[in-house]
């Protein structure tokens, strides 16, 4: 018996993806022209579908695997978020980031062995520092409120007995170069990526052992024996199949009203010229978190192969349950945008934003992933909470194990999740969940 689903949605993403933009060009990859035949394919090349592929390529040894992306590699959320690779519990549902205390020891264990799997990537694929740099994470605050939610995060790390520094306003100032930040909380367990810049090599990298395709949209797919995915110029017929599509899980027909579809934007300036750069002042790489979950997080990058030095804010979200957003949202943001460059960077008054984009990110109600063998060979790596670099890794990674080995302790714990869980009907969650981000966002005053 076959069955076939038709896939509702590909993905969209409005607005350019800023850290793929100011690399020099990519190398292309093919788009799928006729029929192949592969051991395995991978659907979707951000950080759960390259480290799908990346796993099975250690764990299978002379079995064909194929990556295909509906869009280009890069282009997509992965090339699009603020490149936070964090070990420790970062849950976007939370007040503090932090959750209960067994969860999160469970949480930062998963979350450093993808670390470590990222970075035996960065060894092997020569990625160098500006790339994948592991220089922990610094929490800053602007304000008592930003400064509460430090000290209650101090509280939980102190249980959790994870180490942790603070920062006082001058330190701030003199590594960031603003004196907007009255208070900072470094951890030393994360990495900063350039996540296009990651992506690319990673699959550059991989290359050599996996077929990879972009602009290959997978439309269809009938299972069976055999599974054969359809794409618009061409057919896979493969016996595994790994979904790393994040929220898209959905237009595979998985997981119905169990997944929020949340964005989030970010602006870019353009090159800051050498004068910008020293009125700046601070270090020449720097990013920081803001305390309230609500806050404004704020990237500095120097030149990396002709990028520029530039700075890149990122606040606001949105549910959009349809996937999409439109390009007049992004423009709904570029007040906030606009809002907190100048508070935190007064002398940088009249540096335009080049680049604005807005991103997906997909949640569950109770911070799980979608994840599992949903039909015969057919596994879902999906849903990463907001926290993609890691936990998207972390799916991938599993998902291969879950195909090749079946079990592993490792995959023990990944898998002790509960489900998605469902969601109230709409129209009640898209406006509830929008005037409750609204709400949130105004609490977070002048962190935002
Ligand atoms: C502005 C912004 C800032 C962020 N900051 C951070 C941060 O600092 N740290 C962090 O960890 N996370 C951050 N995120 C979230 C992070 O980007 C995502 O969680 C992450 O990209 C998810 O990884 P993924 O591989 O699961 O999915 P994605 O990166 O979404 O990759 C899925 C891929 O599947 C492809 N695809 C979908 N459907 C199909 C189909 N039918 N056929 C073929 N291909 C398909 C898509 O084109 C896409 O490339 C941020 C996101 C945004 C937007």
């Amino acid at each position: 018996m076959t069955r076939t689903i038709k896939v509702s949605k590909t993905p969209k993403d409005t607005g350019p993806a800023g850290w793929n933009q100011i690399l020099t060009a990519a190398r292309a990859y093919p788009q799928l022209q006729g029929d192949i035949q592969a051991d395995w394919v991978v659907v979707g090349g951000g950080f759960a579908g390259i480290a799908a592929a990346r796993r099975l390529s250690q764990l299978t040894q002379n079995e064909s695997i194929v990556l295909v992306d509906a869009n280009r590699l890069a282009e997509g959320p992965a090339g699009r978020n603020s490149g936070f690779m964090i070990d420790l519990p970062h849950d976007l549902n939370s007040e503090t980031y932090a959750g209960a205390q067994d969860e999160d020891r469970k949480q930062i264990h998963l979350n450093r062995t993808a670390i470590d799997f990222a970075r035996e990537m960065a060894q092997e694929f020569g990625m160098p520092k500006q790339v994948f740099d592991p220089c922990g994470k610094v929490t800053g605050a602007g304000s008592s409120r930003g400064e509460k939610h430090i000290d209650s995060y101090i509280k939980h790390l102190e249980i959790l007995g994870e180490s942790h520094r603070l920062m006082d306003a001058a330190e701030m100032k003199r590594w960031t170069g603003t004196d907007f930040y009255s208070k900072g909380l470094f951890t030393p367990g994360a990495v900063v990526i350039q996540p296009a810049a990651f992506i690319r090599m990673a699959a550059e990298g991989l290359s050599k052992r996996v077929d990879i395709y972009e602009n290959t949209p997978v439309t269809a797919m009938e299972l069976g024996s055999e599974h054969l995915l359809t794409t618009p110029a061409g057919r896979i017929r493969a016996r595994n199949v790994i979904l790393a599509v994040n929220g898209h899980i959905q237009s595979f027909g998985f997981f119905p009203r169990q997944l929020l579809h949340v964005f989030t934007y970010a602006s870019m300036t353009r090159k800051l010229s050498r004068d910008e750069q020293q009125r700046l002042g601070g270090a020449a790489d720097w990013g920081v978190l803001p305390a309230d979950p609500m806050g404004t997080t704020v990237r500095r990058c120097s030149d990396f192969m002709g990028s520029g030095d530039r700075v890149t804010v990122r606040n606001r979200f949105t549910l959009n349950q349809s996937m999409e957003i439109s390009e007049r949202e992004v423009a709904g943001v570029i007040r906030a945008h606009d809002k907190a460059f100048s508070a935190r960077f007064p002398m940088l008054e009249g540096v335009e934003m080049e680049h604005r984009w807005g991103g997906r990110l997909c949640l569950s109600w109770n911070s799980v992933p979608a994840f599992g063998e949903l039909e015969e060979r057919v596994y879902s790596a999906a849903c990463q909470n907001g926290l993609g670099t890691v936990k998207g890794t972390m799916s991938g990674m599993m998902a291969a194990e879950l195909a090749v080995k079946g079990s592993s302790q490792l995959l023990d714990e990944f898998r002790s999740y509960d489900k998605p869980r469902q969601l109230p009907p709409e129209p009640f969650l898209s406006v509830g969940a929008n005037i409750n981000l609204r709400w949130k966002e105004w609490l977070a005053g002048v962190e935002l």
